[in-house]
């Protein structure tokens, strides 16, 4: 038996084969070719037919799933793949300037691009991306640059050097045991989708090829794996997972119960989703609402722009199953280490304070009002709020505000149903924590982001596994930060929460008690855990 130490991430066994996912090198583009043109036009033509393909499945995906409508843009690629101008571009490249077939097909992208985005109509201005991305679909297939799905035949823990957060929202939950990486800080996005999906899993194990196969036991009590175990670790392993599902039986006992501490103060907890499937999983944990709802997720989970009536199915089918249960949609927070290609946000040198979240929205707001018309849309079905991220300033909440509310004239114009909808914000900033009053003063609630808070407050980055143990949430200056957005939300008559990852530490729960926080919104599976534990509290009893 091999034992290896990591960093638990959720606290689960798994138990099962290895499986190493090996991610492919990246390769430079080549601008010349020492092939002749007709070798790579024939390069060319293979990558084509391969986007094709994939570009077929997508049609019919969406087709099955969401209509024709929705579907057309797969067929809008699939045609520009054979426009004749396009393809005597990249035919001439290849014959007069001895390009690579990648060269050639990224440059007359490029150029195709530019030509469609200087046109005066609006349509054919919309097409200029679908260019850049039929192209860039082309160029990852002659690279082999393309992000890799990964794919597993049968259940097994698996093993990988990193995993994005889009590459682990794809996963195959049925199928993925849990996971251990190389890299990777516990309080990444890919931590906190693993937390979310309930997959036990563990960051920062130094693996080696040789594992791949072999049976293993995760253990995510104490931070470790083990290899090839003895007999006598896997009936030990295998009785504390029977202890899990036991207690996880117990637990279910108060599903349906009110969540009162003993001297009858009632607190809400709600869990965070990041995907439509997660419904499933706060159902089960009977949950009394959604308080964070990961919406960029569904980008991430996306090869091109999502649509309008692909967002509203989506939010609309998380919202029907909550069945009138509160669903808080946080708008789009895309950037740092949340990336999907066809967004091609430039690299830069710090990404944490970089061009994310709602200064994405603010700046490309066609995309936000198509995001906030597919929210206003599906909130017909159901009780829904939306909360923008990442707000620092009086006049970026007014704008967010003022483009929601020109949504909803448009809609109405439109003759379409809306909700009446709560709004709130995100508070993960020390700036938004100073100026909570006048934040508190625009909106309906405030929920505050203890994992970006903690990140911004003690100046330390959160991806970063190195400095794991200096990043502290429960830092007396983010404990203290709590504190005073709870009275200032309360001065406004604003409800507070945290859907942070400090909301499920119990050792907290009656501090936060105290401080008067009305709601914790935690990852599904520790729901009932904190149901239990508030339950026990007296709060009347002097600390
Ligand atoms: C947070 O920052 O605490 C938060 C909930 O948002 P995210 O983890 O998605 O950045
Ligand atoms: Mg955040």
């Amino acid at each position: 038996m091999q034992v290896a130490i990591g960093k638990s991430v959720l606290a689960g066994i798994a138990i099962g084969p290895l499986h190493i996912y090996k991610k492919k090198a990246i390769p430079q583009i080549e601008q010349y070719s020492s092939r002749t043109p007709a070798q790579e036009w024939e390069r060319f033509e293979i990558a084509c037919e391969k986007a094709n393909q994939v570009l077929l499945e997508l049609y019919e995906k969406a087709l099955a799933e969401m209509g024709e409508e929705n579907a057309a843009i797969f067929e809008i690629h699939r045609m520009m793949l054979e426009d004749e101008d396009f393809l005597d571009a990249i035919k001439e490249m290849l014959k007069n300037q001895s390009s690579t077939a990648e060269f050639a097909v990224s440059m007359v992208g490029e150029r195709f691009s530019a030509t469609f985005a200087a046109m005066d109509d609006e349509y054919m201005q919309a097409r200029a991306s679908d260019v850049k991305d039929v192209s860039g679909r082309v160029v990852g297939i002659l690279t082999g640059q393309q992000q890799e799905t990964i794919l597993l035949l049968q259940p097994a823990i698996l093993v990988a050097d990193d995993l994005t957060p889009s590459q682990t929202i794809q996963l195959d939950r049925s199928r993925v045991l849990g996971f251990l990486t190389r890299h990777g800080s516990s309080n990444s996005h890919t931590a906190i989708l693993a937390r979310t999906m309930n997959i036990p899993a563990l960051v920062g194990v130094d693996f080696d090829d040789s594992w791949d196969g072999k049976l293993a036991v995760l253990d995510g009590y104490d931070h470790c794996v083990y290899i090839d175990p003895t007999p006598e670790r896997l009936s030990e392993m295998q009785e504390r997972r029977k202890k899990d599902l036991e207690q996880l039986a117990f637990l279910q006992a108060l599903r349906g119960k009110q969540n009162r501490t003993l001297d009858g103060r009632e607190i809400k907890v709600y869990a965070n989703i990041g995907d439509t499937q997660d419904v499933e999983l706060v159902l089960q944990c009977d949950a009394q609402g959604i308080g964070l709802f990961r919406s960029e997720f569904l980008y991430l989970n996306a090869q091109d722009w999502p649509t309008e009536e692909q967002q509203f199915l989506y939010y609309q089918h998380v919202i029907k199953a909550m069945e009138g249960k509160k669903v808080i949609i946080r708008t789009l927070d895309i950037g740092a280490d949340k990336q999907a290609d066809y967004f091609r946000l430039d690299k830069e040198d710090n990404p944490a304070l970089g061009y994310r979240a709602i200064r994405v929205c603010l700046t490309r707001e066609e995309i936000f009002r198509q995001q906030l018309r597919a929210i206003l849309r599906a909130s017909a079905f159901g009780n829904v709020s939306v909360m923008f991220p990442m707000i620092i300033s009086v006049w970026e909440l007014e704008r967010a505000k003022a483009i929601l509310e020109g949504c909803k004239t448009e809609l109405h114009k439109q003759g379409i149903a809306i909700g009446a909808l709560e709004i709130g914000i995100m508070v993960e900033t020390p700036a938004a924590v100073i100026i909570a009053d006048e934040l508190a003063a625009q909106v309906d609630f405030l929920s505050i982001g203890t994992n970006d808070l903690t990140q911004y407050t003690l100046a330390i980055d959160r991806q970063n596994p190195r400095l794991d143990r200096f990043y502290d949430p429960q830092h007396p200056a983010v404990l203290r930060m709590i504190r005073h957005v709870v009275e200032a939300g309360h001065r406004h008559n604003c409800w507070v929460g945290i859907c942070g990852e400090l909301g499920a530490e119990q050792t907290l729960t009656e501090t936060f008690l105290r401080m008067g926080l009305d709601e914790l919104s935690v990852a599904p599976s520790a729901v009932l855990p904190l149901r239990r534990l508030i339950c026990s509290l007296d709060l009347s009893k002097k600390q």
